[in-house]
């Protein structure tokens, strides 16, 4: 049904008395103890059934390596320009 026009507050409630959000459910890690999504893999640890299915920390640990580059580079650019001071 649209809304065309101006309601009654209590037509308003009644609308708005579906909109309420629910929590998710949330089943407990078997290997890290912390919450995840059920059927889904741990995104804490990466995994699901009682065997790795994303390696996790190795995503990590390239991923910092990868920042650290970055950082490196940037760290490295500002050094050969000369900084304004104000
Ligand atoms: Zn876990």
């Amino acid at each position: 049904m649209v809304i065309r026009m101006r309601h009654t507050r209590s037509h308003t409630a009644n609308r708005r008395s579906h909109h309420a959000l629910t929590a998710p459910n949330l089943a407990v890690c078997k290997n890290c103890g912390s919450q995840h999504r059920p059927h889904h893999m741990c995104l804490n640890c990466g995994f699901y059934k009682g065997r790795v299915v994303i390696d996790l920390l190795a995503k990590k640990k390239s991923r910092e390596a990868r920042l650290q580059a970055k950082r490196e580079l940037i760290q490295g650019a500002a050094e050969e320009t000369p900084v304004t001071t104000k």
